[in-house]
Formats: structure tokens, sequence, C-alpha cells
């Protein structure tokens, strides 16, 4: 079974470093980033592409249905990523190739107009844990879970 992913969910779950709307979006967004997607058999799941409410939405105060309270900004982003990332909805491909496109094309600073609009993005957490990947990207080192504490 497909994991379901908006299109910028897919950089979302790439950088996720613990931050969230209520303590159950943070529990569930971990279960995806760290669990599902960044566990030993991470890169091999298949990701399904889409234009509606996904796995990350699941557990989201702001999700009405299969959309978003805040509709418009959201497809906007979307729109972006899947410009940047080469993604629309329906394709289907590993989430290895979805980590990779997104080390290869985005840096930090391009997070300012790819999420502008995010609550999430002025901590610059999602920034900081890009610069991170990108740093150890040569050394081959998987992405790790936040320290607790
Ligand atoms: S804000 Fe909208 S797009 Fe983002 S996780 Fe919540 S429901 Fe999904």
């Amino acid at each position: 079974m497909p994991i379901r992913l908006r299109r910028h969910h897919v950089l979302c779950a790439v950088t996720y470093d613990g931050q969230g709307y209520t303590d159950a979006f943070v529990a569930n967004t971990s279960r995806i980033a760290y669990g599902e997607l960044g566990g030993p058999a991470g890169d091999g799941k298949e990701i399904l592409i889409t234009s509606s409410a996904d796995v990350i939405c699941a557990s989201c105060p702001h999700r009405r249905g299969l959309g978003c309270s805040t509709n418009d900004m959201i497809d906007g982003l979307d729109l972006m990523h899947g410009a940047v990332l080469d993604l629309d909805p329906g394709d289907r491909l590993s989430w290895e190739e979805c980590r990779t496109r997104v080390l290869d094309r985005i840096v930090p600073q391009d997070l300012n107009t790819l999420c502008a609009g995010c609550s999430l993005l002025p901590s610059g957490s999602c920034q900081a844990s890009l610069a991170r990947q990108l740093s150890s990207k040569n050394k081959g080192r998987p992405k790790a879970a936040p320290e607790a504490g």
C-alpha cells in the first residue's frame, strides 16, 4: 500500500524536526517521518502523490475532510513544490527518489519562498534540518530523529 503525500509534504517529511500544531499531529508525523520513511525500509516505500488530504493531514486540526482550512495557500505550496520536485498528483515513486530530489534541488534559503505562509517556517527548524542533511549527504548518513530534551 503506497503512502499518500501531498506535493509539499515531501519536503515536510524530509525535514521534519518534531514540530507541529498539536500533540496528535506531532505523534502522527513523527511516526511517518521517522518510523515509516526514516526507518530501515523507508527508502523502498512507495509514495503516491496526491492533491488532497494525506497521511500527514490525517491528524491535523486544520484538515477539513479531504481538504484544508487554508486550501488556497496549501494548493499554492503544492504547485510550487511540485514544479521544483517534478511531482504531479498520481505520480508513484520511491521514498528514496523523493528524498534525493529534495536534497538535489532545494537549499535551505529556498524555503522562504517555497514554504511562504506556513506557520511552522519562522522557527527555522526545517531549514536547519535540511542544512544538516545536505552537509551529511556525501557521507551517506541516514536521517536521524532529533534528540529528546
Ligand atoms: S495545514 Fe492543511 S495541508 Fe497542512 S497538514 Fe494540516 S490539513 Fe494538511
